[in-house]
């Protein structure tokens, strides 16, 4: 049978591999010049920038798609423990690392608040058992009725581990220092949410980074972009690139053909990981589309972001692998993220400094330095060249106070990846980086279906469905998908 995949994010790359290793004929294709999607690679004299995800997280859910190939990570890349995991910056006050070593942290927690060691023993021990009974009984399988989402064992656990509580709350409940309340509350970006409106369920956070560490693939992600472009090799997986499909051609309830701007192809199923509103919206005629406009526009988008990549010509001490810098007051920051009336290019907002070149030698010529400056902006304002311009020098003017150094004078490479770039390279609705925010309300069940309603051999893998935003995510996101296939289509 002949599977065409649209897409080759790491949602495309993965579900292709495990749909060529069922024995179905793929072929990806995708839009842009390189595979990975959000995980694409820009370099420019011998600089090499990761342009999207930096973070590997849940080592375990890796190991558990890899095994599916009887594979590990480490056939494909060596993977290293980052100690610190991240260094903090609370605004220009304080600076604290938090180490590989979780007796270090507790004691960090101590100096911020009496009695801190004890309440993040606690606090993870929660976290630890939340994300083991995730792992087990929520993330790794789907949700197609509302039954499946009330189960009773589900329901039970869930209520007595209070997932279902507002996550602000559940972290004021436990902490009561600034400091550590940030610290287990940050993460939460990951997943294009805000304290605010985000389930506490997603402490799980604070399990995966303080707990379970922060690791690096030697190569960055894109190596592990490139892995699983070899897996797909193996199983003989054909890839189309800088071909966008234009149109799902649909016939009795069946996409029949998928057509590109160069060529067409024939398909007995379709699993498309573009972005979800794009390819509903604009590639399918109304009476196929499952969720309409009208749908898309009522959702509560995750972030879009400005990212500049620098390449400087000197090497900085000041920073960690990864840097967090958290404004003062980060309240007002989640409200114009994630409030439409005050959506507007922030003034004092937190942001993220990667430099992979601490770790890495293949990401910057020697004695020289990678930087990846991420601000998470509401999506759908306006984007212009001057806000760009004027934005960047606010960020580096606070960055090189905090830091007491100059960069600017010592950048060989420079590159500002923000809203528009999103919506032009990704097709991402409203320019959002992440897709759709984890509200209680775009959760499991509530967020977009795995399969189509309306067309019967079109099915979606990506950070748009359950579970959700991040690679790891998206990597089980294709196993439920790839497994609801083989069941369906071995019938
Ligand atoms: C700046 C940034 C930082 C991040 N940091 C982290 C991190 O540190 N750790 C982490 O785990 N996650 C991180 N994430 C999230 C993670 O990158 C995403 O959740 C994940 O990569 C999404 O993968 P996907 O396959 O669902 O979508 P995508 O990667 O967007 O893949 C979709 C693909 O479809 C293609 N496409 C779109 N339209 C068409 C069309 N019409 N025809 C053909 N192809 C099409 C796109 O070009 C793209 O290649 C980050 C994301 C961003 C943007």
């Amino acid at each position: 049978m002949k599977a065409i995949v649209v897409g080759s994010g790491f949602g495309g790359l993965s579900a292709a591999a495990l749909l060529a290793k069922d024995g179905f004929k793929v072929t990806v294709i995708e839009k842009n010049e390189q595979i990975g999607g959000r995980a694409s690679v820009y370099s420019e004299n011998d600089f090499y920038f990761d342009m999207g995800p930096s973070w590997y997280l849940m080592p375990d859910v890796y190991e558990k798609f890899y095994a599916e190939f009887d594979k590990k990570p480490q056939d494909f890349f060596q993977l290293d423990k980052l100690d610190p995991s991240y260094r903090i910056f609370f605004g220009d006050e304080k600076v604290v690392d938090i180490a590989s070593d979780i007796e270090k942290n507790y004691q960090l927690f101590e100096s911020f608040e009496e009695g801190g060691a004890e309440k993040l023993k606690k606090y993870l021990a929660e976290s630890q058992e939340v994300y083991d009974f995730s792992i087990d009984e929520m993330l790794y399988r789907d949700y197609t009725s509302v039954l499946d989402f009330l189960s009773g064992k589900l329901m039970l656990r869930g209520y007595k581990l209070k997932i279902w509580e507002n996550l602000q709350h559940y972290v004021n409940n436990h902490f009561e220092s600034d400091e550590a309340r940030k610290i287990v509350q940050y993460s939460i970006g990951f997943l294009g949410g805000s304290p605010q409106n985000t389930p506490s369920f997603y402490h799980i956070m604070s399990h995966i980074d303080l707990t379970m560490g922060v690791w690096y693939p030697q190569g960055g992600m894109r190596k592990v972009a490139s892995s699983m472009q070899d897996l797909c090799q193996e199983y003989g997986v054909e890839f189309k690139l800088n071909e966008p499909v234009q149109k799902l051609e649909v016939n009795d309830h069946q996409v029949k053909r998928v057509i590109t701007d160069k060529s067409s192809y024939e398909a007995d199923i379709v699993l498309v990981n573009a972005d979800y509103a794009h390819a509903e919206i604009e590639l399918l005629d109304e009476s196929n589309q499952t969720y309409d406009e009208r749908y898309w526009d009522k959702k509560v988008l995750a972030p879009s972001a400005m990212v500049a990549y620098l390449g400087i010509d000197k090497e900085m001490d000041q920073f960690a692998h990864h840097n967090l810098f958290l404004d003062k007051d980060w309240e007002a920051g989640f409200d114009s993220l994630f409030d439409p009336k005050k959506a507007v290019w922030p003034k004092n907002p937190s942001y993220y400094v990667n430099v992979p070149s601490k770790t890495d030698k293949s990401a910057a010529p020697e004695g020289y330095e990678t930087l990846f400056i991420l601000i998470p902006l509401a999506p759908g304002i306006e984007d212009t060249p001057q806000i760009r311009e004027e934005f960047y020098n606010m960020i580096m003017d606070d960055l090189e106070n905090k830091i007491g150094e100059t960069i600017r004078d010592h950048i060989l490479v420079k590159r500002i990846f923000a809203l528009t770039d999103f919506k032009e390279r990704y097709n991402a609705y409203k320019g959002t980086a992440l897709g759709l925010s984890h509200t209680l309300r775009q959760t499991a069940l509530f967020r977009p279906a795995h399969m189509s309603k309306k067309v019967k051999n079109l099915y979606y893998s990506g950070h748009y469905t359950h579970p959700g935003i991040g690679v790891p995510m998206v990597l089980i996101s294709s196993q439920i998908v790839a497994q609801e296939i083989k069941e369906r289509h071995s019938k």
